[in-house]
């Protein structure tokens, strides 16, 4: 075992088998050894700093129906809300005067936002604040869609490619399809964005061959950021009654990532938060660098209910902003208010310069 993780250390590689072995097989010693090496992996390549980002849920209103997720289309208890473009701006403001560098501007597949009504928001957004950037998370498009925006100028995309498992993919997102989700990445990639991939830990029915296969498929990608969080089971879903991820299982697949991709950006997820009070400060000591707190209006906070009992639902940004800072610092980091952009991508600007 010992053998498999140092390859996986000094060469930041690892075929399907090596990693499927480790997974079933860690005990604790060898899981401080993968944590140790995923540490130092990113203290290498970002030192003790961690990133923020201002997310903005600016919709609940979905027209997809994911087994899990809880503003789902048929999960008739949400009470659906739409931000319009002038609070998002507002969200905004209130995050640049906290210091934030990025906006993340997430919302369920809500095509009330047209590309003329996102363009917009974009275009206001970087004109007001001209040293920021602009990550959407705003699920499937059209390619035409995705360059327009990105002309506009949005500079990231979170996609998160949720299983590498064909099967389990076509079970869990019954509106969707697997292919076209992983066509929309290749897609935004070529277009120029900093592309976030990402799945969920845990969900019913994943084994260990499938979690090695979404290391793989990240491997092969090499986005700029990536997304992991423990699924969590929400009660007005199909998968009410499913056991969910755990933090423990998402700190090893935080650690492996960091160790296959060393340069990603990996952000310590609500979710880990959710799960566990100190479960952000733990993926941050696994390898995660980058923190997202929330800068949506209290008043929809509770509202944008992906999953159950979702933390800092009531508290006000500025509020957010200082009690992630302390998080961070409690085990050893420092908070980097900067774009925070990939090294990939700086580094593609360095050759374009030059
Ligand atoms: N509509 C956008 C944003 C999705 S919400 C898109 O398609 O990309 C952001 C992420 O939350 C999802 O990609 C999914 O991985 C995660 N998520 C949804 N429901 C969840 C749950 N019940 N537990 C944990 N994570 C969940």
């Amino acid at each position: 075992m010992k053998a498999l993780l140092d390859k996986l250390y000094m060469q930041n590689s690892l075929e399907k088998d090596g990693i499927v072995y480790l997974l079933k097989n860690l005990d604790e010693e060898h899981k401080e050894n993968l944590f140790e090496y995923s540490h130092k992996t990113r203290l290498k390549y970002y030192g003790n700093k961690v990133f923020m980002r201002g997310l903005v849920e600016f919709s609940n209103i979905c027209k997809q129906d994911c087994l899990y997720c809880g503003i789902r289309v048929s999960n008739p208890g949400v009470e659906r809300y739409r931000l319009m473009p002038d609070e998002i701006l507002t969200c905004c403001q209130e995050g640049y005067q906290l210091g934030y560098r990025t906006f993340v501007l997430q919302s369920g597949e809500d095509f009330w936002y047209t590309e003329e009504i996102l363009t917009d928001i974009i275009k206001r957004i970087k004109e007001r604040f001209q040293d920021t950037a602009i990550t959407l998370s705003i699920g499937e498009r059209s390619e035409e869609v995705y360059r327009n925006l990105f002309k506009a100028g949005a500079d990231r995309f979170l996609l998160r490619h949720e299983t590498a498992s064909r099967e389990l993919y076509q079970k869990l997102h019954p509106t969707m399809d697997f292919d076209n989700r992983r066509d929309c990445l290749k897609t935004l990639k070529k277009i120029g964005y900093q592309v976030g991939a990402g799945f969920m830990v845990g969900l019913p029915g994943q084994r260990a061959e499938d979690l090695a296969e979404d290391l793989i498929f990240l491997k092969e990608l090499e986005p700029d950021m990536i997304g992991i969080g423990p699924f969590i089971p929400h009660n007005a879903t199909p998968l009410k009654d499913a056991i969910g991820g755990t933090v423990e299982d998402t700190l090893v697949m935080l650690a492996f990532t960091r160790l296959l991709v060393p340069d990603c950006l990996l952000p310590a997820t609500t979710a880990m938060g959710t799960l566990n009070p100190k479960g952000r400060e733990m993926a941050l000591k696994a390898g995660a660098n980058v923190a997202m707190p929330n800068l949506s209006p209290t008043n929809v906070r509770a509202k944008y209910e992906l999953y159950e009992n979702k933390i800092c639902t009531g508290d006000e940004a500025a509020h957010c902003r200082q009690c992630i800072e302390k998080r961070i610092n409690s085990v050893g980091f420092q908070v980097d208010m900067g774009r925070g952009d990939s090294f990939k991508y700086q580094k593609k600007c360095y050759n374009n310069k030059y």
